[in-house]
């Protein structure tokens, strides 16, 4: 069945200047055309988006959908069964904010990836890490000061591991478990309780092995890094991209130039643990809100060296930590650190899918992508906080398939 959307303005995504008045032709899930004349084929089905900028869906390069902004005590009294109803649950949510694809960094299981790709609930395109390598006492380590450990029982590996022999065994087991990227700590973090975002987690040698195993599988690593060095150990080692990337120096991204490394800045991330502290001081420990306020003007800080100097940027926000559906706050944020709106909206679209491996599928709205598209009541290059009102995104578009449409898609 072909479909047209009369866009009002289309942003393919690409970087290219808006075009005026532009038709998107597609045939079930995929583009077979960009009318730039407006003329749609005799026969097909009309969107009038004549009013709406349109775009590609978004892309968030890092979410937690397994994980909630609760606080200590609601997370003990959790099922696991009961983590991954609200896992579905923040996919649909995430979906209504115009999010069509999102890479997990962790805690998301294979089989809500597979009922979202079975279409059993709606939510966005997912790649999952399932469990993310860490050393003993590193950011992964969930052991509290009293001895218990929090972490749920569930069938996501056992990842908290030491020594080459250790990394290399839980690398496999997390392929395994359908892991579409690796992830690992290579520093400490803000909500761990035994360690510093400044501390270097993980050598060199156990970094090579675990890119060694992600490769031989054909596929990458993501790396949780924050201090300078455990960043250097990830860029030098081969991780594909850096999560965070607080204390990132002059030399760190010269090399991650250089070499394509992607940065995953998650700007948002230190700013919800703050803003739950301060609504709900017992959903927040006391040492996360220390580090998350200690961190705050250095990783805005390596933002803007990294935008200053060309490195590759891919946008993520690190939803779990704040609420899911608030992922469209991080343009603000990266306008905010130095990009114009449609730098932003690249890195949310084609940089997205790139770094998340998924550019043969989405991330622009050009011929042989599948239709994934957001059509906003609104011009985001004036304004790009009208991507985070929900009640302006008139059409959300995944594969074709209308999830939202304010614009009269037939069903
Ligand atoms: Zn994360």
């Amino acid at each position: 069945m072909t479909t047209a959307i009369r866009c009002g303005t289309l942003i393919d995504g690409t970087g290219a200047d808006p075009i005026r008045g532009a038709t998107l032709i597609f045939d079930g899930d995929t583009i077979i055309a960009i009318a730039r004349d407006g003329d749609a084929p005799h026969g097909a089905d009309v969107i009038d988006a004549e009013h709406l900028t349109v775009m590609p869906g978004m892309i968030d390069c890092h979410v937690h959908l397994g994980s909630s902004t609760w606080g200590l005590q609601e997370r003990l009294l959790t099922p696991f069964s009961l983590i991954v109803a609200h896992a579905l649950n923040h996919a649909r949510v995430t979906l209504e904010a115009g999010f069509t694809s999102v890479r997990d960094a962790a805690g998301t299981p294979r089989g809500v990836k597979m009922a979202l790709d079975r279409g059993l609930f709606p939510g966005p395109r997912v790649r999952i890490a399932v469990s993310a390598l860490s050393q003993t006492g590193g950011h992964g380590d969930s052991v509290m000061p009293n001895g218990a450990n929090i972490r749920p029982v569930s069938e996501l590996p056992h990842t908290v591991v030491d020594g080459v022999e250790g990394v290399r065994r839980a690398a496999r087991e997390v392929l395994r478990a359908g892991a579409d990227q690796i992830k690992v700590h290579t520093s400490g973090g803000v909500m761990s309780p035994n360690d510093e975002p400044g501390a270097t987690g993980f050598s060199p040698d156990e970094i090579a092995a675990i890119v060694y195993e992600a490769r031989a599988a054909g596929k990458t690593v993501m790396a949780h890094a924050q201090a300078t060095q455990g960043i250097k150990n990830a860029v030098l080692g081969g991780i594909s991209s850096i999560e965070h990337g607080i204390f990132l120096d002059e030399e760190v991204v010269d090399e991650m130039k250089r070499r394509g490394t992607w940065f995953v800045p998650t700007l948002v991330a230190p700013l919800w643990v703050v803003r739950r502290a301060e609504k709900d001081p017992s959903s927040v420990p006391p040492y996360a809100l220390r580090k998350a306020r200690e961190v705050m003007a250095a990783h805005q800080g390596s933002f803007r060296l990294a935008v200053e100097r060309g490195v590759r940027i891919a946008m993520g926000t690190d939803t779990g930590v704040g609420p899911h559906g608030s992922n469209a706050e991080e343009l603000e944020r990266m306008v905010e650190g130095g990009m114009t709106p449609m730098q932003a909206i690249v890195a949310t679209t084609k940089s997205a899918a790139e770094c998340a491996r998924i550019a043969h599928l989405t991330g622009t709205l050009e011929v042989g992508k599948r239709a994934d598209v957001l059509g906003v009541d609104g011009d985001p290059l004036a304004d790009i906080r009208v991507l985070q009102n929900k009640h302006r995104l008139s059409l959300i578009m995944r594969d074709g398939i209308a999830f939202k449409s304010l614009v009269g898609v037939p069903a």
